[in-house]
């Protein structure tokens, strides 16, 4: 398992603290366990972190006091990191440490934090007479996450191109009278053999008509001949995740499931040119959007465009049609997305394919490298 090395975790902390200054907050009270991960390495299900213009404070119970110590002696120690063991409750802990901290300003994850909770802090802070205010904030953290920096893109770039021999796997299992379920497996267990931790979600393979629904699982269909099958599947390798959806036919396709398959490729190939920096998210999504209506296909492509990968298999930025009441996502270098348009026909099937470009300095690079053709199986 790779862990970002101490001067990166500095570097993220201190664009952390810059954030810390402009939202005028003392410090950050980090719960999102994938934020905490992202500045300390600390993995687990339990744990919460203050972040204050000058360290980190990590509140633990002993079921992470070992390996945070051994991770604090190692090359991926987390730099200005003080420990604080959790006896009981971890919001009393809480409350105990920010006053400890003598803070006044206090933002929370507003994402993350329940309102139920964010009550009982407020309500424990005044019972021990403090004054420290409970500011809302949104997505700090996650705003940052979204440009991966070079320990992390190399990690994306791995468990992008890892996926060739899943893939291989996955065209070799497909063929009529094999369920769906049984190739769903298949992906699952060369994603292990490959060297993922885990799937980054439920596998889909969806075939014939149950292709014409995004969400789609994986089922006891079993698939016939002329079928087109969506294979959409990815795992995490050293906790970041990659994304891949790939075409099969079963057998030789039908011209009108070739002519879907042909406008989704050209429409992911619109939106891949679009990718550098400074072009608006919802530009990308707007190029595969174009090619789907001038094919008639407008209708048939219900979702957006893609989704940020990183820790979580959907984060920052989001790639789809522009929202008015949020500023527009402009591309930055750093940042790594799928771009994965489809189109969808009711009772007959449909068409998705998938990748994951890192925007460059210049333009984009496409991280995963199985080739795109409509593959014929079986
Ligand atoms: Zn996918
Ligand atoms: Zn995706």
């Amino acid at each position: 398992m790779r862990l970002a090395p101490s001067d990166v975790l500095a570097s993220r902390h201190g664009r952390i603290e810059k954030a810390l200054a402009q939202e005028d907050v003392d410090a950050l009270v980090v719960t999102n366990p994938f934020n905490i991960r992202y500045l300390t390495n600390h993995v687990g299900t339990a744990g919460t972190l203050i972040v204050t213009r000058d360290g980190l404070h990590l509140l633990i119970d002993f079921r992470y006091q070992e390996a945070v110590s051994s991770l604090q002696s190692s090359p991926a120690a987390c730099p200005t990191l003080r420990v604080r063991p959790v006896p009981a409750s971890y919001d009393e802990a809480l409350i105990d440490a920010l006053i400890d901290l003598r803070l006044s300003v206090v933002g929370i994850e507003a994402g993350h934090l329940t309102v139920a909770r964010h009550e009982w802090l407020t309500r424990a802070l005044a019972s021990r007479g403090s004054t420290i205010v409970l500011r809302s904030t949104e997505r700090i953290v996650e705003q940052r996450r979204a440009i991966k920096d070079a320990f992390e893109v190399s990690i994306l770039r791995d468990a992008a191109q890892r996926l060739e021999a899943v893939a291989d796997q996955a065209f070799a299992t497909v063929r009529a009278g094999v369920r769906e379920r049984d190739v769903a497996v298949a992906i699952e267990s060369a994603l292990r053999e490959a060297g993922y931790e885990r799937p980054a979600f439920d596998t889909i393979v969806a075939s014939g008509p149950h292709a014409a629904l995004p969400h789609h699982r994986a089922a006891a269909r079993l698939l016939a001949p002329g079928d087109l099958v969506v294979l959409d599947f990815g795992g995490i390798l050293d906790g970041y995740c990659c994304d891949l959806t790939r075409m099969a036919a079963v057998g030789t396709p039908s011209p009108e499931a070739r002519r879907l398959y042909d406008a989704v490729r050209e429409a992911q190939q619109a939106a891949i040119n679009t990718v550098r920096p400074g072009v608006a998210a919802s530009s990308v999504d707007a190029a595969a959007r174009e090619i789907l209506i001038g094919h008639g296909l407008g209708e048939a492509f219900g979702h957006g465009t893609g989704h940020g990968l990183g820790l979580e298999v959907h984060e920052e930025p989001r790639v789809g049609r522009p929202r008015s009441e949020t500023q527009q996502a402009r591309l930055e270098p750093g940042m790594v997305f799928t771009i994965e348009p489809g189109a969808y026909l009711a009772g007959f099937g449909g068409v998705r394919i998938e990748d994951d470009v890192l925007v460059t300095e210049t333009g984009s690079e496409v991280l995963t490298s199985v080739p795109r053709d409509l593959r014929i199986c079986g």
